[in-house]
C-alpha cells in the first residue's frame, strides 16, 4: 500500500488531500469553497451525500467535547453562572462548527479512507488508468 493510514490521518489533520497530500482541496483565495475533486489528482471530494453528513458529525462531536462540555462543567463547577453558560454554549454552538466547517470536510475525507485505504486511486493495484490502452 503506497499511502498508509498515518499519512491519511496526517493529511486530514492538515487539510491536505488524501490521495497526493496536496493542499489543493478549497479553492484558492475562498473561505469555504471546497474543490469537487482535488486539482492535483482528480481526487473527488464529495463521493455521496453521506460523506458530507460524516463530515458535520465529527464537526459536531468536536464541539461538543471541545466546547460544548468545558462550558457545562465550567457550570456545574460554579465558576459560571446558569445565564453565561447558556449564552456562552449558545454562541458556541453557532461559531465553532462555522470555524471548524473546512477541517472537518477533511476529517470527514480522511474518515473514510482511514478504514478503507485501499479505495484510495494511489492504493488501487494494476496499472495507472489509461496504461496500455494503445496498441503500438
Ligand atoms: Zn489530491
Amino acid at each position: 500500500m503506497k499511502v498508509t493510514r498515518g499519512q491519511i490521518l496526517r493529511r486530514g489533520l492538515t487539510n491536505r488531500c488524501p490521495n497526493c497530500g496536496g493542499k489543493t482541496l478549497f479553492k484558492p483565495g475562498t473561505l469555504l469553497g471546497l474543490n469537487r475533486e482535488c486539482s492535483a489528482c482528480g481526487l473527488p471530494t464529495e463521493r455521496d451525500e453521506g460523506a458530507f453528513l460524516a463530515a458535520m458529525s465529527l464537526n459536531y462531536a468536536v464541539t461538543l467535547v471541545g466546547f460544548l462540555s468545558p462550558v457545562a462543567l465550567f457550570w456545574y463547577g460554579g465558576a459560571l453562572s446558569g445565564k453565561t453558560a447558556i449564552v456562552v454554549a449558545g454562541a458556541g454552538a453557532v461559531v465553532v462548527p462555522a470555524l471548524l466547517y473546512r477541517r472537518s470536510r477533511c476529517w470527514g475525507l480522511a474518515n473514510y479512507y482511514f478504514f478503507l485505504p485501499q479505495h484510495l486511486p494511489a492504493n488501487r493495484e494494476g496499472p495507472p488508468a489509461g496504461a496500455g490502452d494503445r496498441n503500438d
